[in-house]
């Protein structure tokens, strides 16, 4: 059945998905979403008999309908290939009672590589589909990891052109080099005085300037969007939870139809998002839970049902969810209010104008599947050291906080059931923080020594991605206030 795309914010006319992935965001500020969820159409104990690519193609199709077949199958083959360094692309990995599900194996070491990978090809195809002739200028905020892999994703992509901010001090050492050394000449990186929220707000004031976007037609150009508010972002993240499920069939480790738990470190609300979207499929998830750094603006919405910004930004050291206004969670709330367009844009503006927002009890019935907490820079810190002492295994900051809040869960609640644990970033893209962690006494290191040592201890290869920017040069030094961004923007395309 064709699936629409309509806006969260009103009833304008539904869009395809092609046209939804070209787009970004709806033109009244919404974000577009499927018109229903398309049940799994594979049984699932046959699950576990697909590899990636497959899984990746029996769920995207029902998605995007308006893509062929062979469309689609050609996308996923240009993705998920040997830019992974393993052929599983994401692998499921137990230790000490938990699922970890590394999705950091791709080009730049971050699970935003896991649909980053294939959004460029989904979005060139949909231009094709719809005689699109300007050349497509993505801009991007990112909080560290999207920038760099919508960058890789992206360079040198011919019709396109990338514009990534991000907050100038607000990224770790590593997230920024790996940026500020990008190749490729459609490629412009600009550092912001501003947090993450400052770009994401002001990239959206880009998306929604009329004239700006007149003045771009008439010169050959159209913005999309890179972030996890496209369609085309959120739907290649349903995949690996639907393969994380075969893959726990295939090593017997569950049986078919029996339910899961999902952990999700989360900072913009995508990724767990499409956990929730995973489920509503009929994949068999029982409880979906959200971790949050010391940024818990999440962990007291559900607890609350109230929405609040009017908080101190913390820094810390899982940065990619040092974020305080979580964009995906707008498609949350559209959904349990019913799928109403009017109630979401009324909590919306409410969020803009004093930066909160209350959902009514029928809506705070709807979130019962889902659990949230958060863990602070300690708790963190712990988790990480323990869990090396324990088992060998290094995680990330990211993932660490997920391992912490699924802790607190299992002690609260008593739930035993098998879990999967979003395994976010390598780490060794967190290197400095991750070793601090393990032993205090490595905090003299240098950045490269510290990565040397982090294989030592791990035993784990350091991964290309890191290889690569030990002598990279710096290709991008662009700094600006965070009301100077639509200037920067128009001046790397000489309007
Ligand atoms: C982006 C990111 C997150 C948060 O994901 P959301 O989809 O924004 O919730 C968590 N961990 C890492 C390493 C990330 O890069």
């Amino acid at each position: 059945m064709e699936i629409r795309y309509n806006s969260t914010r009103s009833k304008s006319a539904p869009v395809k998905a092609s046209e939804a992935i070209l787009r970004g965001l709806s033109e009244d500020g919404g974000l577009f979403v499927p018109d229903h969820i398309p049940a799994l159409d594979v049984p699932v104990d046959k699950l576990a008999e697909m590899d990636y690519r497959q899984t990746a193609y029996e769920v995207m199709k029902l998605f995007l309908t308006d893509f062929t077949g062979e469309e689609l199958k050609d996308c996923i083959a240009k993705a998920y290939d040997d830019k992974f360094d393993t052929e599983e692309i994401a692998p499921v990995v137990e230790k000490d009672g938990a699922y970890y599900l590394e999705l950091f194996h791709g080009a730049t070491i971050a699970f935003k590589d896991m649909a980053l990978s294939i959004l460029p090809h989904l979005l060139t195809t949909s231009a094709k589909k719809n005689h699109v002739k300007n050349e497509i200028v993505i801009l991007t905020a990112t909080s560290g990891d999207t920038g760099k892999a919508a960058l890789s994703g992206f360079a040198d992509v011919e019709g396109t052109r990338i514009v990534v901010f991000y907050p100038k001090n607000g990224v770790s050492p590593i997230q920024e080099k790996q940026m500020i050394t990008q190749k490729g000449k459609n490629t412009r990186v600009i550092g912001i005085h501003g947090n993450f929220d400052d770009a994401q707000t002001g990239v959206k004031k880009i998306f929604g300037d009329r004239k700006l976007a007149e003045e771009m037609d008439a010169k050959g150009f159209q913005f999309s969007s890179a972030n996890s508010i496209n369609i085309g972002r959120l739907v290649p993240q349903i995949v690996y939870y639907v393969y994380a499920y075969g893959q726990l069939l295939k090593a017997g480790k569950i049986k078919a139809g029996e339910k899961i738990n999902v952990t999700v470190p989360t900072g913009n609300f995508g990724n767990i998002l499409a956990a929730y979207y995973a489920k509503q499929m009929g994949l068999p998830i029982d409880k979906l839970i959200c971790a949050s750094n010391e940024n818990k603006v999440l962990y007291d919405f559900f607890r609350t049902g109230t929405y609040d910004r009017n908080r101190e930004f913390v820094l810390t050291s899982s940065p990619s969810m040092d974020i305080l206004i979580s964009s995906n969670l707008e498609r949350l709330i559209y959904h349990i209010a019913g799928n109403d367009a009017d109630k979401n844009r009324e909590l919306m503006s409410a969020l803009t104008q004093g930066g909160t927002y209350t959902i009514t009890e029928a809506m705070k019935a709807e979130l019962a599947d889902f659990y949230g907490n958060y863990a602070d820079e300690k708790e963190t810190a712990e988790t990480i050291r323990s869990l090396y002492e324990k088992t060998g295994y290094v995680i990330d900051t990211h993932t660490a906080v997920a391992s912490c809040v699924y802790e607190k869960y299992r002690k609260e609640t008593g739930d035993e059931r098998p879990t999967v644990l979003a395994s976010t970033a390598s780490p060794f893209k967190f290197t400095r923080s991750v070793m601090k962690a393990i032993d205090g006494g490595y905090e003299q290191m240098e950045d490269f020594e510290l990565v040397d040592k982090l294989s030592e201890i791990s035993g784990v290869k350091t991964p290309k991605a890191i290889e690569e920017i030990r002598t990279a040069p710096v290709l991008h030094n662009y700094v600006c206030e965070k009301d100077e961004m639509k200037q920067a923007v128009t001046g790397f395309l000489r309007l």
